[in-house]
């Protein structure tokens, strides 16, 4: 695709993006400056970052620390300045250089990470706590039941901000399926007076935000199938 090509599609495809969320918002009386879009850029080369800065979008995420900092480092020296949100799971290993290239890390599951992260972080990170709701085997995150350990190890890492909740919704074909996890988490955070809930994809995002949704996830919806 030609750079005008690949600008022009990706900021008509925003535009659409946003127009969904402002739908989504206006059917349920919210305000769409609630709704933050976080650009999943994974699978994507750093000018599909480029351009879709170039569209607007000021928040992006990527689910590996490793094809990460390469891109991040690349959409920085293109001018990009954004706020970088990492959504995949987090290996220990790397949480050094996950906490100096990420913003936000949505994808805490465990006390061990969280201690390993709040020593690496420069500066303090808001992090999220990714619930597994529907429980499935083969999916990350924790159990409903684990989030007050998780809790109660937040209060001794002082450069950790927990904010909030993240999940991953069960595929499905028809996005309304999945409203009673978005529902679920919901009631969770508000359980715990989290201000953040981080749900919603390119399949599911408008019933994610009918449920709540402050931060969501959109791939496939602002850049096409990936390519890398
Ligand atoms: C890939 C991914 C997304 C975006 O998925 P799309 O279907 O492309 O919108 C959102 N969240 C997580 C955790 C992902 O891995």
């Amino acid at each position: 695709m030609s750079t005008i090509t690949l600008h022009r599609d990706v900021t008509e495809r925003t535009e659409r993006v946003q127009e969904r969320i402002r739908k989504a918002c206006a059917r349920t009386g919210r305000d769409p400056a609630s709704v933050t879009l976080v650009a999943v850029t994974k699978g994507q080369s750093a000018e599909v970052i480029q351009a879709g800065y170039e569209a607007g979008l000021r928040h992006f995420g990527e689910n590996r620390v490793q094809e990460a900092l390469p891109k991040i480092e690349e959409a920085s020296n293109k001018g990009v300045e954004a706020t970088w949100h990492l959504i995949g799971h987090l290996q220990s290993n790397k949480t050094k250089a996950a906490a100096s290239a990420f913003d936000v890390i949505h994808s805490i599951d465990s006390t061990r990470l969280m201690y390993r992260l709040d020593t690496a972080a420069p500066t303090s990170r808001d992090v999220l706590l990714q619930i597994n709701v529907a429980g499935e085997a083969q999916k990350g995150g924790i159990s409903v039941n684990e989030v007050s350990p998780l809790i109660a190890a937040a209060h001794e890492t002082p450069n950790l901000r927990l904010r909030g909740l993240m999940t991953i919704a069960p595929i499905a074909s028809d996005p309304e399926q999945v409203r009673p996890i978005f529902r679920a988490l919901r009631l969770l955070a508000t359980q715990f007076s989290f201000p953040e809930l981080s749900m919603g994809m390119t399949n599911d995002f408008e019933v994610a935000i009918e449920e709540g949704a402050t931060l969501v996830r959109v791939g496939r919806a602002l850049f096409g199938e990936r390519t890398l």
